[in-house]
């Protein structure tokens, strides 16, 4: 993950290049958001400390040899925060490790840079952002993007937020390297996912003029509001009317006839629908946010949700009870772990030797469900399964 949502404290620019899938498509909505505060997640959070350790791992092997100590009280440090898991040495590893990989693949000791901040100003009004790592060796600049999230994978192919930040990382290097083919890749090791897409600089310089005008109105506020997959990380997204009217437009659907829907109408509705329930979750979000403050969403109130019990301190709680004659059996469960918290302890290797290649794990496919058509997973077809269903 690049950095406008990893840092968010940092100053960010108005056309981020994080959120350009956004407002290249809906450009009045940088402006429009402007208005809403700056907020930020436990997730986000976590990215920040993911990504500061793969910093320093990769500052140490690459730009800035440091002692094994200064890098260990560096990284202790970082233990420290309240976020911190084990995991993250593991994921930044494998980032690191694929870096590695990379420039040792190539036939001269490339340029490497870490936390890179540039300027696409020329492309997109004030626009800067910082880039996770860039390597240029050879003819090739390489735009290297580390995600921490674990939600979805995110494809380097055709990617704006990467196509951005080669176009500043071409503007600043260009004059001292001779680069005519760009690589981007995106390394989401939560997911085991590497993702990488490589253009030529004219492609990449002919998609920068092309969005010139685009940006222009962005940065204006200029345009038609469109709604998408996108609406979900923009802060209009409770209140914008635009993005209501696609909702409350499946009304239009109750004068189709004939009485029957077609297929093709069950799968425009299926579509239309596809995002109703993070939008009602927003929704929801902001009329509660509003009624705590005290202002009046006609209809709804805020109350208390379901409380829960827990203990205050479950080992004096556990001795308590073992000194009342309470058996250590009544207070605990073994259970076993299943197959993937296994899988996570052993690591994939053990797991693989100790419990796959003997046939201790046996796999059955999951029930049938129903996915998009961009879904990567094969299409199925089990009539019998469909008379199930109906
Ligand atoms: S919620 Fe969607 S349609 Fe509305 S401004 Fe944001 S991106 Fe545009």
């Amino acid at each position: 993950m690049t950095k406008e949502i990893a840092h968010a404290e940092r100053a960010h620019a108005l056309l981020s290049a994080s959120a350009s899938h956004r407002w290249l498509t809906c450009t009045p909505s940088v402006r429009l958001e402007e208005q809403f505060p700056d907020t930020t997640s436990t997730f986000a959070e976590e990215g920040t400390l993911a990504h500061e350790i793969a910093e320093l791992k990769l500052r140490k092997h690459f730009t800035e040899p440091m002692s094994q100590r200064t890098f260990n009280t560096r990284l202790n440090k970082m233990k420290k925060h309240e976020l911190y898991q084990d995991e993250m040495l593991k994921h930044t590893d494998t980032y690191l490790e694929y870096l590695q990989g990379l420039t040792l693949s190539l036939s001269s000791a490339p340029y490497v840079a870490v936390e890179k901040r540039l300027n696409y100003s020329t492309y997109a009004p004030e626009g800067f952002g910082t880039v996770d790592c860039i390597i240029i060796g050879g003819n090739t600049l390489y735009i290297n993007d580390f995600k921490y999230g674990k939600g979805v994978p995110v494809s380097a192919e055709d990617n704006p937020q990467m196509k951005l930040y080669a176009l500043g990382a071409y503007l600043e290097y260009s004059l001292l390297y001779l680069i005519d083919t760009i690589h981007l890749a995106i390394i989401q090791p939560r997911l085991d996912s590497i993702s990488e897409y490589t253009l030529s600089i004219s492609d990449l310089l002919a998609w920068g003029e092309e969005i010139k005008p685009i940006a222009m109105r962005a940065y204006n506020g200029d345009g038609d509001f469109v709604p998408g997959e996108h609406c979900k990380f923009c802060k209009a997204k409770a209140q914008c009317r635009a993005r209501a009217d696609q909702y409350t437009a499946l009304a239009d659907f109750t004068s189709l006839k004939p009485p029957l829907l077609s297929d093709e109408e069950v799968g425009q509705m299926l579509e239309k629908g596809a995002y109703i329930e993070a939008w009602l979750s927003a929704l929801k979000d902001y009329a509660l946010a509003e009624c705590l403050k005290g202002n009046e969403i006609p209809g709804w109130k805020a109350v208390e949700g379901r409380g829960s019990r827990s203990y205050k301190n479950i080992d004096e709680a556990f001795k308590h009870l073992q000194e009342n004659n309470i058996a250590e059996t009544m207070l605990y469960e073994r259970v076993p772990l299943t197959v993937a918290k296994l899988e996570k302890q052993l690591g994939k290797a053990e797991f693989r030797s100790l419990l796959e290649e003997p046939g201790l794990v046996v796999k059955t496919s999951g029930k049938p469900t129903l996915a998009p058509i961009g879904d990567k997973r094969q299409a199925i077809s089990k009539p019998d399964a469909a008379s199930d269903f109906a």
